[in-house]
């Protein structure tokens, strides 16, 4: 140990990493443990609500936290700085600013959106990652509004969105985007038809993960509204002017262009020499990579193994969430010199928004909700997460309480 108190250091104040600073603050006192949380901003943002950002359906405001508000700033020191690289070795991180030494590490950085190397989709389509990269797509598109009938030489496209994907992410965004579409249009006298919302997905269904028949409500709640699912047609590329689509390689044209075709673990852990599965780090299930002793890697940066299942847990925060729970009790165990515990998750089902008042789940083992039951789950757990962050406070604060 470099000190006669450990320094604990938490990479990343995102569901994993805020947590379990929480967490420690309330295992551990300031003489058995020195915490550390580092994140790139002051703020920790909901990452479940950032499609609802990205259309423009809530203020980015209500999806920040001021970490602060979370963790005292006199018991955790916050250090408010990008993580660069890991140096195991020497059990040093570093910084873009500077370098920080640590007894024991919990990386959870999270994730970083994927475009597979699919040609143009760096440099031309919008992808949903955090405050800011949502953000811009919500301003982005409603700049193609406020221009369309103020300039000359708009094109017909310039009004269209498309989105590539339809996993989760993909679809709660275009089910957000069929409520905002019409409110944008209403504001710039814009008639709602000449306005193409299209989901592109390469695989022969959406959300794969739902049963056929929650599938079909999803499907035709969003066609209802004006939503275009292009489904088994995979984007080959994207350009300045759209994605180009399938078999017969069709461009299809937009103003404004979304990926969510997948995401990837932050690229710190391969830049830092991790051996990687997948692009994540494997663990244990006391949440540690296989023969080390001073490292927790949690959230969307572990690949963490469900024996039951015999295939690794879907990254979510509510497992990030759940990670930050054992991993705070197996530091003060390693700390305390008592045994480690092993992670065991706890499904509390899956919910999907459609919109802001409409949805599809599964809870409680295979309940089926959808429609408003499903939307108002679906407010209960993004609640939940505040709560179990901030407590009451941040609810009411942040909370979400619109009715529909
Ligand atoms: P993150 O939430 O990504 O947090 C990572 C943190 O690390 C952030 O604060 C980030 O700023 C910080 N960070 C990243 N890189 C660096 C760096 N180099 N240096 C310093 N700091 C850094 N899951 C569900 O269970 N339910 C849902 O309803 C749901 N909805 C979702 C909706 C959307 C639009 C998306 C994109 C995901 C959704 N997910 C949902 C998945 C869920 O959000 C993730 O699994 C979860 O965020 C993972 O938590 P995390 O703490 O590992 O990472
Ligand atoms: P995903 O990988 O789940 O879905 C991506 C989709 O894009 C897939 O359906 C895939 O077939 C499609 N795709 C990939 N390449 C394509 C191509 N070339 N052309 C067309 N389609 C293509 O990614 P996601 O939706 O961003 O979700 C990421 C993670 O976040 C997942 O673990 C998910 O469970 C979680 N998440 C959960 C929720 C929720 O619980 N409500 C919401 C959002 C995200």
């Amino acid at each position: 140990m470099s000190t006669s108190i450990p320094k604990i250091v938490v990479l990343g104040a995102g569901y994993a990493g805020l947590t379990t600073a929480k967490r420690l603050t309330k295992q551990l006192t300031a003489e058995q443990a020195e915490i550390v949380l580092v994140n790139k901003h002051n703020y920790h943002y909901e990452t479940t609500w950032l499609h609802e950002v990205a259309a423009g359906t809530i203020n980015p405001n209500q999806a920040r936290v001021m970490i602060s508000d979370v963790v005292s700033p006199n018991r955790v020191r916050l250090v408010y700085d990008s993580v660069v690289k890991i140096n195991k070795d020497e059990k040093r991180v570093v910084l873009e600013n500077s370098e920080i030494e640590y007894d024991y590490l919990v990386v959870a950085l999270g994730f970083e959106s994927n475009d597979f190397g699919i040609k143009g989709m760096a440099e031309h389509a919008f992808a949903i990652e955090d405050i800011d990269s949502s953000r811009l797509i919500s301003e982005h598109i409603e700049y193609q509004f406020a221009k369309y009938n103020n300039e000359e030489n708009v094109s017909e496209e310039s009004l269209n969105i498309l989105v590539g994907g339809a996993g989760f992410t993909g679809i709660e965004f275009v089910g957000e985007l069929a409520q905002k579409v019409p409110e944008l249009c209403k504001k710039y006298d814009i008639d709602r038809s000449k306005v193409r919302i299209i989901n592109v997905e390469a695989a022969p269904s959406i959300l794969p993960m739902f049963d056929k028949e929650l599938v079909d409500y999803a499907k035709k709640s969003l066609e209802d509204r004006g939503v275009e699912l292009k489904i088994g047609a995979a984007i080959s590329e994207a350009t300045s002017e759209g994605f180009v689509v399938g078999d017969d390689k069709e461009l299809i044209k937009a103003g404004t262009i979304v990926w969510t075709g997948g995401v990837k673990a932050s690229s710190v852990l391969g830049e830092s020499g991790f051996e990687l599965v997948k692009g994540k780090v494997n663990v244990n299930s006391d949440l540690r990579p296989e023969g080390v002793e001073d490292m927790f890697v949690i959230g969307d940066c572990s690949w963490v193994w469900n024996k039951e299942a015999d295939r690794p847990y879907p990254s979510t925060a509510q497992l990030a969430m759940q990670e930050a729970d054992v991993v705070a009790a197996n530091l003060k165990s390693l700390i305390t010199n008592q045994p480690v515990e092993e992670f065991v998750f706890s499904d509390k089902g899956t919910v999907a928004s459609l919109g802001h008042s409409d949805g599809i789940g599964n809870v409680m083992s295979g309940y089926k909700l959808s429609g408003k039951s499903a939307a108002a789950m679906k407010k209960v757990v993004d609640n939940r997460s505040l709560f179990l962050l901030g407590g009451a406070k941040l609810v009411l604060k942040k909370g979400k309480f619109r009715p529909f």
